[in-house]
């Protein structure tokens, strides 16, 4: 099982992938958590390039860098844990390109998901939670949690509002694939809904 958690930057995917592997955890799986970028050793070297030289790589370098990152992320560590059995709890993939790199870099939707589908060999998630935040409340959030805006400070706003629509275009498109949360909520109603969820899809 793949279950990948996707949204824009501030909107507690981090939090909601760790709340499901504590849960799947106590009910006996075997879990693997883990991110993009930098999921591995040389994912780390390209996600230092890729946050630390932000603005200054070219558009299509950017996108050719995120999609080496997961060529290498899902070879060495993705399927070989799906391979096992194991379930796969990633914070961010291939959903974060088309977001990040197509609509908000704009080198466009397709191509930047033909770049990835290449890159992991077609590998989709089972599943997909899309945690839907106005990126104004994200910023608040970030802030109120003393987090660094990152992205958030250094992007035109333009930018995570093009993020933002471009996410619910994907999950309007593939909605057997997505889970689409309100990420207002708390996190513990988020975290029952994504149970819910995981629970009927594992059933399946
Ligand atoms: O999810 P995480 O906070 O680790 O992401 C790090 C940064 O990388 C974020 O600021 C996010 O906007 C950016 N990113 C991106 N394109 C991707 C994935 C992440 O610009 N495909
Ligand atoms: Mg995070």
């Amino acid at each position: 099982l793949f279950v990948t958690f996707e949204g824009g930057d501030g909107v507690g995917k981090t939090t909601q992938a760790a709340l499901l592997e504590e849960w799947l955890t106590t009910e006996g799986m075997t879990v693997v958590r883990t991110r993009e970028p930098g999921g591995t050793d040389v994912g780390r070297l390209i996600r230092d390039i890729v946050l630390h030289h932000r603005g200054e790589v070219a558009p299509r370098a950017e996108a050719l860098l995120y999609a080496a990152d997961r060529a290498h992320h899902v070879e060495t560590v993705v399927r070989p844990a799906l391979a096992r059995g194991d379930i796969v709890i990633q914070d961010r993939y291939l959903d974060s390109s088309v977001a990040y790199q197509g609509a908000g870099r704009v080198l466009g939707r397709d191509e930047v998901r033909d770049l990835s589908v290449w890159a992991t060999g077609g590998l989709l998630p089972d599943l997909t939670v899309l945690l839907d935040l106005d990126p104004d409340d994200a910023r608040r959030r970030l802030d109120a949690d003393d987090k660094p805006f990152d992205r958030l400070e250094s992007e035109q706003d333009e930018f995570h509002v093009r993020v933002r629509a471009e996410f619910l275009a994907l999950a309007a498109a593939e909605p057997e694939r997505f889970l689409v949360l309100d990420a207002a909520r708390s996190a513990d109603e988020l975290a029952a809904e994504v149970r819910g969820r995981v629970s009927l899809v594992i059933g399946s």
